[in-house]
């Protein structure tokens, strides 16, 4: 028998009784009468002592184990004289009376501690050590832990985890498609689910009533920092359900997740439609564990000579609080930040009023006195706050100000990590102008029906059409999102027809969808939860890759296995394809 312990287990109460445990040597002490080995498993670590009084062979022979060797040794539990509160098994260790070396180690390419010296690429290459790290493993654990509390929800709840295929047709949900070749069926290529929302639908129709899965999905999209090509989604469909009912239903479910994982109650999650979203954050993802709203102050700044401000579509405004005694080089930083091109504004205007209620500000050559107090009682801004202002095209100032509304969160220490500020976000457009392709796209997916009570605007002002979608936004960030479908072949083929599809290309890609639904297709609805970033959330990272066991790098890449990796002339012959292109 390897072991009958684990390193993580032995307390005082053990002591005197004969163990065995195996594990990794992680550190040892040469003290000279006597050798110390921290030895590590998943479970914790245990401190073994070697006396030379005893056995010096034994000893002798401990002494020559490197970092990371594996060994199984037996010896008993005795109360520490130099007890270790930080230790869980701090009050104890064995004294050994045998060990077997079961694998010898390489000299670890980083140090297998908390805080590592290894660089990311270096730890991603040799993740298997990585993973020896306790934040990395406890990441896991907690990805466990989650997995195990979502299926004991959903399955209290009446669904049934179904899974659906992998080699698939494409569905969209806005990305590309990742292709697999066929060499039964030469030419033909499957695509890997995005999502699997065709099938969920189907199984509504199959009557399955209530699914969920905890599913790999698969998008080719340019790599933003923190998207991997494959993720994990907590997918889910219920039937005969309108909005209401899902609202309440996966509110729950979070609200369980924290409970147990956080011990947190949360009380009712707020819901803002999109439009107020993004008139008060310039954002359809508000982090809400600030204020900070944006204001509309366009109308007031016009007509003093002052070009910037006179030409603007848009003049935007928030009020730092306190922070009117900011430097000049702070000010500066500010304006470097919403210049950056992922911020994009042309330039930054401010507004310190003071605490002794003097006002300065960027634009005093074309602004007096009184003109700014408008724009301090507009903006509500009190004696001691600063106001900073930008200006230029909506959209793009709107998005602007919300990384600024961000930085600032930050810099003012407003998006405390152990607060957690949920909402639903609704009523989002049904479809969305895309200037490059000249036609709409669906915002959320073409599965998605409109707002019943704007569905009469399909034909005349599609472009107004609110969608019956719904996402869940903690803290800034997009945790889930979904919609009540069409279940309707009509409204499907309408639908396709406004993205742009021909009949001929909706029946082509869709037609055993819109036939389905010919079978007495329920209504139905659903909803898609980030399961990495979930987790993510839950651990206190910003990083999914955290939460991954094995995770792509950033150009999509995956270090350690070397893929994706050039394929050999035979195989592609065997598939009909050639390539351009050598790796
Ligand atoms: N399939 C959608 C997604 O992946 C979620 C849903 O509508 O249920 O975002």
């Amino acid at each position: 028998m390897y072991r009958n312990k684990t390193c993580g287990e032995l307390r005082l109460i053990d002591a005197g009784t004969d163990v065995t445990i195996c594990g990794w040597v992680q550190r040892m002490r040469d003290m000279g009468g006597m050798t110390f080995i921290d030895l590590r498993d998943r479970y914790g670590i245990t401190q073994l002592v070697f006396n030379m009084d005893g056995n010096q062979l034994l000893c002798t022979e401990a002494r020559k184990l490197g970092r990371e060797f594996v060994i199984s040794v037996s010896g008993k539990v005795t109360e520490r004289s130099n007890k270790n509160p930080k230790m869980e098994t701090g009050e104890i260790e064995i004294l050994v009376d045998q060990f077997t070396l079961l694998n010898a180690s390489k000299v670890p390419p980083f140090t297998i501690e908390d805080e590592s010296d290894g660089g990311e690429d270096l730890r991603m290459k040799f993740r298997y050590l990585d993973i020896r790290r306790n934040p990395v493993k406890e990441a896991l654990v907690l990805r466990h832990r989650i997995a195990q509390e979502t299926r004991k929800f959903f399955d209290a709840q009446g669904f049934i985890e179904v899974e659906t295929p992998v080699l698939i047709k494409s569905t969209p949900e806005g990305a590309r498609d990742f292709i697999v070749p066929s060499r039964m069926n030469p030419g033909g290529f499957y695509a890997l689910p995005q999502s699997p929302q065709t099938f969920k639908q189907l199984l509504m129709v199959a009557g399955m009533d209530r699914y969920f899965q905890l599913v790999k999905c698969f998008r080719d999209e340019d790599l933003r920092a923190d998207r991997q090509p494959e993720f994990t989604q907590v997918d889910c469909e219920m039937a005969f359900v309108e909005r209401e009912d899902i609202l309440q239903m996966f509110e729950k479910y979070i609200k369980t997740l924290f409970e147990a994982e956080k011990k947190i109650l949360l009380s009712a999650f707020p819901r803002m439609s999109f439009e107020e979203a993004m008139r008060d954050y310039g954002n359809d993802k508000p982090d809400l564990r600030f204020g900070m709203k944006l204001n509309d102050i366009t109308s007031l700044v016009k007509g003093k000579n002052f070009k910037v401000l006179d030409e603007a579509e848009t003049v935007q405004a928030i009020v730092a609080e306190g922070c009117s005694a900011y430097t000049r080089r702070q000010l500066d930083e500010l304006t470097e930040f919403v210049k950056r091109p992922q911020t994009g504004a042309s330039g930054m205007i401010y507004v310190k009023y003071n605490t002794d209620e003097t006002i300065r500000s960027s634009v005093d050559k074309f602004y007096s006195t009184d003109d700014l107090k408008h724009w301090i009682s507009a903006t509500k801004a009190k004696a001691g706050d600063l106001i900073l202002v930008l200006a230029g095209a909506s959209g793009k100032i709107r998005k602007a100000m919300s990384e600024l509304r961000l930085e600032m969160g930050n810099r003012l220490g407003l998006r405390k990590k152990d607060v957690f500020s949920p909402l639903w976000v609704i009523d989002f457009p049904l479809l969305e102008w895309d200037d490059e392709l000249k036609r709409y796209q669906a915002m959320h997916h073409p599965f998605t029906s409109p707002l019943p009570e704007d569905t009469h605007l399909m034909d005349t002002d599609a472009g107004r059409v609110r969608a019956n979608a719904y996402d869940l936004v903690i803290n800034g960030q997009e945790i889930g999102g979904g919609s009540i479908r069409i279940h309707d072949r009509n409204l499907q083929q309408k639908l396709f027809s406004l993205l742009g599809f021909t009949q001929q290309q909706a029946e082509s890609q869709f037609g055993f969808l819109m036939n389905a639904f010919e079978y007495g297709a329920p209504p139905h609805g659903g909803i898609a939860f980030g399961f990495d970033r979930l987790c993510a959330l839950f651990g206190g990272s910003d990083s999914i890759r955290d939460y991954i066991a094995f995770p792509k790098n950033n150009s999509g890449r995956d270090v350690m296995i070397d893929a994706p990796a050039p394929v050999s002339k035979e195989q592609l012959d065997e598939l009909g394809l050639e390539f351009k292109y050598q790796l």
